[in-house]
Order: C-alpha cells, then sequence, then structure tokens
C-alpha cells in the first residue's frame, strides 16, 4: 500500500447506498451552499460506462484569490490531457483527432449502425483517454466497420486528417486501421501477465526494440543501494534505444512534450501570483523548476514541500505522478486534481487522528503486535474542482501521496477523502434499483438510506487515517514477507480494522457517528459486496483477480464460515433469488476483531504461509452458480459498472480593464461538448511525439 496512492475505484461500493437525493452537505459556513435539490448528477451513459457531473460545495464561498488560483490551476490540470493520450499509446493523438474530424465533418444519415457505433467508440476513447480499456487495460474494438472508417477519412478536408510525415492519406488508413481494428495488434495496454512485460504492453513508455531486460539492466545499475535519498529513476521519461544505445527522452522544457509542459507552467506561473502563502508559492515554484529542468531531484524537493504545505486551503496534484500504467513500475502517468479542504468534514478527520492511540491501545490483536507510540495519518476531507489527466474522466475517491518511501518515512504523506465525488457517486445510485433488487428487506433498505454515506465515509476514513498505520512488525521480520500476497493482506488488515471500530461506541462518543445502530449500515452493505455483489465486475468463468476485490471477499467468507454455528451471517432465497441477510451484527463484530487479530499476527510475524492459505481458501474463488446469478440480476438493472465525470467550468468575471471581479462555475457542459473543448482549447502537441 506504501506505493499504491490511489485508492482503486471499484465504484460499485458506493453505488448501491442510497441517500436521498444528495442533499448532503458537510459545510457549515453561513451560507452552506448545498447541492441544489434540481442538480443533475447523469449526464450520459455509452458501453460498459456512466458519464457523471459533481457538485463543488463552498467554491462560492472561497476568496476572490483562491477562486483564482482554483481557475489557474484547474487550466493547468486540463493541459496535460494529451500527454497522457500519447503516453497510453503512439497512435492515440492520431486516432482521436481522425474520429473528432469525421465527428465534425460528417455529413451523413447519423442513425445507420456504423454511425452510432462510431460515437460510441470516439466516446470510449475520450473516456480511457486512449484505445485501451481504462479499468481492463484491454484494447476496445470498434463495432464500426473498417471500410466506414476509411471512406470517412477519405472524405475528411485533407488537411484534417493527422498523417505522419506527409504521408498520402491512404498510406495513413493502411497504418491506423490494424491499430483500431485488429484485436491483436497492441492488445493490452499493460500486460502483466507473463512474457516480456515491456514488449508485449502497448503503452509508450518505451520505444520500439526496448526489452524488459533492457530496462531491468538500465534502471539496475542506477540503484545505489547506499542512498538513503533515492530519486525516483527513470518517472519522468521514455527509455528509447537509439543505434543500439538506450537513453531517457525525459519529459521536460525542450523535451518530449514542451509544447504542453510550457502551457502548464504559464498557468502555473499565474497560480503562484495568487498563491495564499509563502509556502504555497514555494510548492508551486518548485514545480515548475523542475518541469524546466526534469531533474528528479527537484520533483523530490517539490514533493517534499508540498507534503509538507498543511495550511493551505486550495490544493493541486500536478505532474508525473502515478505508474500503474508500467507494467515494472517505473515510468508515471500525467494526473491532476485541483481541490480545496472541505474544513468542516475535515474536523472529523482530526478527530479520529487526535485519538489515533485510544484505537491502537483498544484494538483486538496481540499487544506484541500494537504500537506503543501511534500517530494517526492526518487526513483530510477534500472537495475536488477540476479533474485532469489520468484522473479524468475517470477519478479515484481518495489519494495518499507522495510515492516516494523515504519523503513518507522523513516527511509524512498526504492522505485525502475526496467527498464530493463520493457524494455523487452516491447520489446517482441511489435510484438504480440496485438497493431493491440485491438488498434483503426493507429494514436493511431505509438504515442503508439513512447511514450508508456517512458510515461509507467513516469506514474510509478509518482505513486510511488509522489502518494502515495501526500495528507493527516483530523486530527480525521481513518486510517483504508475505510476497505477492502482502497488498491483499495489507488491505484486508486496513479494511478490517475500519469494520470493527465502526461499531464501536467511542465513535458515539466522539461524535461522529449518529448513533449506535447507524455501522450496520455499512456492515451489511460489506457482507452483501463481499459475498455477493461485488462479483458483477467478474467476467462469467473467471476467478477474482484485483486485491481490493480479493480482501473484500477474504473479509466477507471468512466472516460467513466462522460464524455459520451461530448462524451469524446466511444466504437467503426468495422467489428465486439470493440474498445476504445477517442475523447477529454483535457477533459479526466479534468476528470482524478475530479475523483482525490473526491478519495482524500474519502481518507481525510475516507468517507466508498462513497469508497464502487465507488468500487461496477465501479471496480468490468464485461460487459459478450464485456468480452467473448475480450477473443475471445485475444485467436486468441495466446499470454500468464504471463511471467517470465531466468537469464544471470556470469563467473568470472582469471588467472592461481586465481586473478580475470574480470567477464563476457552471455545471451545464455536456460530455462530448466537453471533450471537443478540451480538444480544441487545449491540445497542443504534435500528433506524433517520437
Ligand atoms: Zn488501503
Amino acid at each position: 500500500m506504501k506505493k499504491t496512492v490511489l485508492i482503486a475505484m471499484t465504484g460499485l461500493s458506493m453505488m448501491f447506498a442510497g441517500c436521498g437525493g444528495g442533499q448532503k452537505n458537510t459545510s457549515t459556513q453561513s451560507d452552506p451552499d448545498i447541492v441544489p435539490t434540481d442538480f443533475k448528477y447523469e449526464v450520459d451513459e455509452f458501453a460498459d460506462l456512466q458519464i457523471l457531473r459533481y457538485y463543488v460545495p463552498g467554491f462560492k464561498n472561497l476568496t476572490l484569490e483562491q477562486k483564482e488560483l482554483v481557475y489557474y490551476l484547474s487550466m493547468a490540470a486540463i493541459e496535460g490531457r494529451d500527454i497522457l493520450f500519447d503516453q497510453n499509446n503512439r497512435y492515440n493523438l492520431a486516432i482521436r483527432r481522425t474520429l473528432e474530424a469525421i465527428y465534425e465533418n460528417y455529413k451523413g444519415d447519423k442513425n445507420t449502425q456504423d454511425y452510432k457505433a462510431f460515437e460510441v467508440y470516439l466516446k470510449r476513447v475520450w473516456f480511457s483517454n486512449g484505445i485501451h480499456h481504462h479499468y481492463g487495460e484491454e484494447k476496445f474494438l470498434p463495432a464500426f466497420s473498417q471500410s466506414f472508417f476509411a471512406e470517412q477519412v477519405k472524405a475528411l478536408p485533407v488537411e484534417a486528417v493527422p498523417v505522419k510525415d506527409g504521408q498520402p492519406v491512404d498510406e495513413f488508413i493502411k497504418m491506423i486501421s490494424p491499430v483500431m481494428f485488429d484485436a491483436k495488434v497492441m492488445a493490452k495496454k499493460v500486460n502483466q501477465s507473463g512474457g516480456d512485460l515491456i514488449v508485449s504492453s502497448a503503452n509508450n513508455y518505451y520505444g520500439e526494440g526496448v526489452t524488459q531486460k533492457d530496462v531491468q539492466a538500465f534502471y539496475g545499475t542506477m540503484k545505489d543501494t547506499t542512498d538513503l535519498t533515492p530519486v525516483s529513476y527513470g518517472l519522468n521519461s521514455r527509455l528509447v534505444k537509439e543505434n543500439g544505445e538506450l537513453k531517457e527522452k525525459v519529459w521536460k522544457i525542450g523535451g518530449l512534450y514542451t509544447k504542453a509542459i510550457e502551457r502548464i507552467i504559464s498557468w502555473l506561473e499565474k497560480a503562484e501570483a495568487v498563491a495564499e502563502n509563502d509556502k504555497q508559492k514555494a510548492v508551486i515554484s518548485k514545480l515548475i523548476s523542475y518541469y524546466k529542468s526534469g531533474d528528479l531531484k527537484e520533483f523530490d524537493n517539490y514533493a517534499i514541500a508540498w507534503v509538507e504545505d498543511l495550511n493551505s486551503q486550495v490544493d493541486f496534484v500536478n505532474g508525473f505522478t502515478e505508474v500503474y500504467g508500467d507494467p515494472l513500475g517505473i515510468k508515471a502517468s500525467w494526473e491532476s486534481i485541483v481541490n480545496f479542504k472541505n474544513v468542516e468534514a475535515t474536523k472529523r478527520t482530526e478527530i479520529i487522528s487526535t485519538n489515533a492511540q485510544w484505537f491502537e491501545d483498544h484494538s483486538p490483536v496481540d499487544s506484541r503486535f500494537k504500537k506503543e507510540k501511534v500517530k494517526g495519518v492526518s487526513a483530510k476531507v477534500i472537495t475536488a474542482a477540476q479533474l485532469g489527466g489520468d484522473c479524468y474522466p475517470a477519478t479515484p475517491i481518495g489519494v495518499n501521496l507522495p510515492n516516494a518511501d523515504w519523503i513518507r518515512k522523513d516527511h509524512g504523506s498526504k492522505s485525502v477523502t475526496i467527498e464530493n465525488i463520493m457524494e455523487a457517486y452516491d447520489a446517482a445510485g441511489a435510484h438504480t434499483g440496485f438497493n431493491d433488487e440485491f438488498i434483503w428487506s426493507p429494514t436493511e433498505i431505509s438504515s442503508m438510506k439513512e447511514y450508508g454515506f456517512i458510515t461509507d465515509v467513516l469506514h474510509t476514513d478509518l482505513h486510511e487515517c488509522l489502518g494502515h498505520g495501526s500495528g507493527k512488525l516483530l523486530p527480525e521480520v521481513d518486510p517483504n514477507a508475505l510476497g505477492e500476497f502482502s497488498s491483499t493482506i495489507e488491505e484486508t488488515r486496513a479494511d478490517l480494522f475500519g469494520l470493527y471500530f465502526l461499531a464501536d461506541a467511542k465513535l458515539v462518543e466522539l461524535g461522529i457517528i449518529p448513533n449506535a445502530e447507524a455501522y450496520k449500515a455499512e456492515y451489511y452493505k460489506f457482507m452483501m459486496n463481499g459475498l455477493m455483489t461485488q462479483l458483477v465486475r467478474i467476467e462469467a468463468g473467471k476467478n477474482i483477480e484485483e486485491s481490493h476485490m480479493r480482501n473484500r471477499q477474504l473479509i466477507a467468507k471468512w466472516v460467513y464460515e466462522k460464524g455459520k454455528a451461530d448462524n451469524v451471517v446466511e444466504y437467503k432465497v426468495r422467489g428465486g433469488k439470493t440474498y445476504v441477510v445477517i442475523n447477529d451484527y454483535a457477533k459479526l463484530r466479534t468476528l470482524f476483531g478475530n479475523l483482525l487479530a490473526e491478519i495482524q499476527r500474519v502481518k507481525s510475524e510475516g507468517d507466508f504461509k498462513t497469508a497464502k492459505a487465507l488468500v487461496m481458501d477465501y479471496a480468490v474463488k468464485v461460487d459459478p452458480k450464485l456468480h452467473k446469478e448475480v450477473l443475471e440480476r445485475y444485467k436486468s438493472l441495466n446499470m454500468k459498472p464504471y463511471k467517470g465525470f465531466v468537469n464544471p467550468v470556470f469563467t473568470l468575471v472582469q471588467d472592461k480593464d481586465g481586473k478580475i471581479l470574480d470567477v464563476t462555475i457552471s455545471y451545464s457542459e455536456g460530455y462530448a461538448d466537453q471533450m471537443m473543448r478540451y480538444s480544441k482549447e487545449f491540445s497542443v502537441l504534435p500528433t506524433y511525439n517520437d
């Protein structure tokens, strides 16, 4: 988890918590700025995707300078979009620009199958920032014909076709068609499953002819094990082979992607001028300096300044950050989130952090594995104001940065919960029919309506602020002892810590949960999800691979099995449909505690054998019959398993001399309109970035 900085967005866990129309609000400022009752979250849907929008409560309560700051950072957040397209695959910009040209120039019948399929494909390319699925990483294929595509390209004005090096349009079509239509060409963006991981991955982090061995040798020699403050080698460059020599093409001013980076910097300079304080000013100036030099030492300086800036209300991520897109975890994709602190909701996480020692002392694990002195992570709750790059349109609900281990150890990390994004998921999920389909009775449904959102958020808070930081390894234990099972076990541990304490009277006493019954909403949801409904994300016939999904099933199955004798949790069938029923919540909590104690022991002792057995016995296998039933019931709801967001639009209000009077926010832009506008106003990279 140390390196895992974005909480994997499962979407689904949020989807079925009813919130009664999204009128919740967390601000108690004089003008509470709650979500308007007529605010419409749903924007569009196609393929396996649903597009939502998010409200930005509290924006209008910011000072004028803060609003300006948000505005400039938001512009900087959009400018990196092309970088990500190119990072994901070297033909992505060519394909996107061709599709957009067709979209704008098309004069034919828009009701044909081909055209309809064309629109869906373009929307998917926008969503995934390229031709590979944003979550599954596999290439998705157009459902329109290759001849339709060729015809449309030929019908375009010649200057609208993004040909390479002056090639004729026919040549261009020949070059691009297999990339789009041939399932075997560039089949996976990130291949994790054997063979040469670099050669078989279709991302653009490595040049042609570069092998996994090359990469490992190249970066292997850079590593100096005596360096206690190593830079993140290779983070901001493409590694290419030229005349048999390996060399890095760095993403910086004057290097690869310079045109986009120049624009990012120009907005950051404006942001710097309206920074809230000197610390924040220094953060922005260090980031600019790093973008100019590409020097990773400067990146670390920026990251340290950023993590130590705790007092500014406005905050942001902007840069080459997460390494999930590289099978070797070296190269970082470009992303951005602009946000500001939700002061009221952050009080909740501060209360949790301040009481960290109480929770540690009262956790059900063996005292040998407890920390004598525990420090809660200072997590804050934020309101997202703009999403960019790898956080757009699919976005995380939490972020924990920076990634460098030594910076985390020496300077700490920032952990955030993005509450307005969670709210949007929650509100959009409220009227899908999901709850009615899968939840056992009106009792659970109404508990979920009332407390589903707050207990879900609290569970995330406890998981992040306390769970990961709790407990300790025995002195002689190797931190990597659990090997490939470590991330599942670690997530299990953090989730259990949260579940166990969610039902504790202490939370009522601290005033952060409404009452002693509220936790049941999250318990029910967790069990239903872990035992049953999360299977909607797994294809028929497959087992569970993803580590968060594994951890949830591990917990749910284990407590189900162990509680069987007392009938704590059971499956009941009604009208041919299976439901999860919880008969004894108190005993369920005890079982969560028992498993937490065991998982902590496994971690503290580095007990690889038990870790493996727990994962293999409980977390991986799927009951095919139940799986089939769940998939069918889910299908009948016509829901989309993946969600993403359009951004709000900020506008400067200026007087005739250009003086800024205000920054307004609007929520009316549609999905295709936003994508097309971004492609016009924020698209300065060449189509081919060699
Ligand atoms: Zn976690």
